[in-house]
């Protein structure tokens, strides 16, 4: 790996391996510098760059924050600039890591304990899922996960399309109920979601001119990377924090805009001359990632899109393999294509940690987990927050929790009664509504249980619980790993699992044990680290977080988490409609356009070679469904492509024996019939129908024989030629 030009003294070996663009980009003066490109140009490369080289030209590290996607790449960055003289003490993280590093310093001036609690998306939903209790609301008209989008929709100000409709007959007035209970419920029990994050440390800036002046004179320069998936607040933090004499650079490519769900709009990157002074921009335009067919594969792909200013992207690299688009009869059958094209490559000299399986959504990764087990192909599916999201894990954080956050809510209700403790749902109902009538934290409530009409058995309870508490309050709050002990022991929860005779448990206690084992290495590496800053780390994991490079491992992981990073051999599986596009998105122009980013980001992380594969069959939660590939394959262009059908060869399974075998299959019957049927029959200025495409007008029909092509201009979708061979058109009558 290229880490030398850290380790080395001096500055100008930090430019050596850098182009011309890259090195202005690196070098540049401006106050605030955009640098906008395509993907693998080395936006990222020349971002850590830069932090070196502003370092070695003078700048104290400590006047650097620097804006990573993920706490990896935060920890990455930090790890070669150690290496640097003078390179440690750069402030490295993602927003949400900023924004509480910021309120756990100076929250109490807005009026948020510093001891807050984070609380992530199950938190907040079974704090809704109280409310609707408390508040008697039925879940038919508005669901939990309906109005906790709404909510935090609302928080960031609302902008695009709602995701509910409040206009439906009683849905606003359950919504306001919900929504003001919600927010003052975690204020209550000081509990902050990601949104409060990002929003309450703007306010902090805005309504404290001392704090805001603190931190603009500390960071000299400010840096982000990703910039175009940022949201507005996002945008508000950094301008309140960038005053008249600081420096900002972002970078970004606004093709890999992938979060406009959680408010993320291009229109930062757009509008960054406005927002701050005296803006210049770089562009990159050399890919130095992908081959030649790869990239060329996924420029056709993303050029389709309508909101987009082009750019130019260009590869000296060769062609390279075409990218093999495999189609499958079922998700079986395309779990051993997976399986038997990792076992191509690891025959053509491949490790399997330079191999990825990507998804769009990560219920389809049991199939290929399936297939790669009976192969014994070594994977690990990377999914950082997934091991925080079970549920032993979540229940020993929550006892943690409670230690640094007493007033917790979200955590007391989860463990009250795990293990059982006699504290039934009567005995907590009762304790809540207590609560409620004297506008108590639930916690605070709990020492007067009998005044609250709770029974005696539950009041033992209860009593060893908050005593419990109280004994490990008393310790100190580093090192971590022994207090999550003490909270095990004592609370009984160890000791459950260990006397369980069931199986599942066992497991359980293995993953508590890893916890635990995270805790220790958590209190070895971090000097300054407390319960407080451990619990944060839990709680802003994300799921990139949980890619080791080097495993000796295949990676399967969903798109969104494969942001950023680069493989020499990517698999992109269930390349269907109601995945790319994913079917909540249709109907919708700008969430289609963000479907089909997604798709470039996928393609675009392949260095070497590329597959991508689709069944025609699939059992999904409505029962089987016949699938239609997605979209965004038929934009490939043919000769970047070797296709493989596996769905209309009888013989089909003799194939992955035989890897080798390539070219075209013969088209599969049904096209044939179509073709035949219409297809050369049809006319230009005829209506025609597209399986997914819909009705639109045959506009051309150019070429001839295998190769032609027809331009159709679709009601909905728009302009686009396909290849007729493909296109199962239907004539319209
Ligand atoms: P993405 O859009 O996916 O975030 P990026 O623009 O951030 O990509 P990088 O990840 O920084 O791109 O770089 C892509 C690859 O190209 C990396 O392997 C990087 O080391 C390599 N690279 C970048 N610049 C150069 C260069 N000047 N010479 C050689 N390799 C380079
Ligand atoms: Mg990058």
């Amino acid at each position: 790996m290229s880490t030398s030009p850290y380790i080395r003294p001096g500055a100008e070996h930090l430019l050596e391996d850098l182009n011309s663009a890259q090195r202005a980009a690196v070098t540049h003066d401006a106050r605030a510098l955009l640098v906008v490109a395509g993907a693998g140009t080395g936006k990222t490369r020349a971002l850590t760059r830069r932090v070196a080289w502003l370092i070695t030209q003078g700048l104290p590290p400590h006047a650097v924050l620097a804006i990573t996607f993920t706490n990896k790449a935060a920890d990455e960055l930090k790890r070669r600039l150690v290496t640097l003289p003078g390179g440690g003490g750069v402030w490295a993280g993602t927003f949400h890591g900023f924004g509480s590093f910021l309120l756990r310093r100076h929250g109490d001036a807005v009026g948020i304990d510093p001891r807050f609690t984070i609380l992530d998306r199950d938190d907040q939903l079974s704090v809704l899922k109280a409310i609707y209790k408390d508040l008697d609301i039925e879940k038919g008209v508005l669901r939990p996960v309906d109005a906790l989008a709404m909510i935090s929709h609302r928080k960031n100000g609302g902008g695009g399309r709602p995701p509910i409709d409040l206009t439906m007959p009683g849905v606003a007035f359950i919504f306001d109920q919900l929504h003001d209970a919600y927010v003052e419920r975690l204020r209550g029990a000081d509990l902050l979601d990601f949104d409060d994050l990002l929003l309450d440390s703007v306010r902090l800036l805005e309504e404290c001119d001392d704090v805001a002046a603190l931190y603009r004179e500390r960071f000299a320069h400010v840096l982000v990377d990703e910039y175009q998936d940022t949201n507005l607040v996002q945008r508000d933090l950094l301008r309140h924090l960038v005053g008249p004499h600081q420096r900002i650079t972002v970078v970004g490519d606004p093709d890999q805009s992938i979060y406009r769900w959680r408010g993320a709009v291009v229109r930062n990157i757009l509008d960054f001359g406005e927002d701050f002074e005296g803006a210049e921009q770089v562009l990159l335009e050399r890919n130095y990632r992908s081959t030649g067919h790869i990239l060329g594969a996924a420029e056709a792909v993303i050029e389709r899109n309508r909101e987009r200013h082009a750019k130019r992207l260009y590869t000296e690299r060769e062609d390279g393999q075409r990218v093999l688009l495999t189609r499958c009869r079922d998700a079986e059958d395309e779990g051993r294509a997976v399986a038997a094209q990792v076992e191509t490559w690891v025959r053509q000299g491949r490790r399997h940690d330079q191999i990825a399986v990507f998804y769009r959504i990560n219920a389809l990764s049991r199939g290929i987990e399936l297939a790669l087990n009976d192969r014994r192909i070594p994977y690990v599916i990377v999914a950082g927050t997934e091991f925080f999201q079970r549920r032993e894990v979540k229940d020993v954080l929550s006892y943690a929790r409670l230690i640094a956050n007493p007033r917790d809510e979200a955590a007391f209700t989860r463990i009250v009664n795990v293990p059982r403790r006699g504290v039934g749902a009567t005995s907590i109902q009762r304790l809540r509504d207590f609560a409620l009538a004297r506008e108590l934290a639930l916690t605070d409530a709990a020492p007067r249980a009998e005044e609250a009409g709770v029974s005696k058995r539950a009041r033992g309870g209860l009593q060893r619980l908050l005593e419990l508490f109280a004994k490990v309050r008393a310790m100190p709050r580093a090192p971590v790993a022994p207090i999550l002990e003490a909270l095990l022991e004592g609370s009984g929860y160890r000791a459950t699992l260990e006397d369980s005779a069931d199986d599942l448990d066992r497991s359980r206690l293995e993953n508590v044990d890893e916890l635990v084992a995270y805790a220790r290495e958590f209190d070895a590496k971090e000097a300054s680290g407390d319960l407080q800053s451990f619990l944060e780390r839990a709680a802003l994991v994300s799921d990139q977080d949980g890619y080791v490079g080097e495993s000796g491992r295949v990676s399967l992981m969903s798109v969104h988490a494969a942001k950023g990073l680069e493989f020499p051999c990517v698999l992109i599986a269930g390349a269907e409609m109601g995945y790319f596009p994913h079917a909540r998105s249709l109907g919708e122009d700008a969430g289609e356009e963000e479907e089909r980013r997604l798709f470039y980001v996928a393609m675009t992380r392949a260095q070497d070679e590329l597959a991508v594969s689709h069944a025609v069959r699939r059992q999904t939660y409505m029962g089987e469904e016949h699938r239609a590939p997605s979209p965004y394959i038929l934009d490939i262009p043919e000769d970047r492509l070797e296709r493989r059908d596996l769905a209309t060869w009888s013989g089909a399974s003799s194939l992955f024996d035989q890897p080798s075998a390539t070219g075209y299959a013969p088209p599969p019957d049904d096209d044939v019939s179509v073709v035949r049927e219409t297809g050369l029959g049809l006319e230009v200025g005829e209506r025609v129908l597209h399986p997914y495409f819909g009705p639109g007008r045959l506009e051309e029909v150019g070429g001839g024989g295998a190769d032609a092509r027809v331009t159709v201009d679709f009601d909905v979708h728009g302009r686009k030629q396909l290849l007729l061979r493909h296109a199962r058109l239907e004539r319209l009558s």
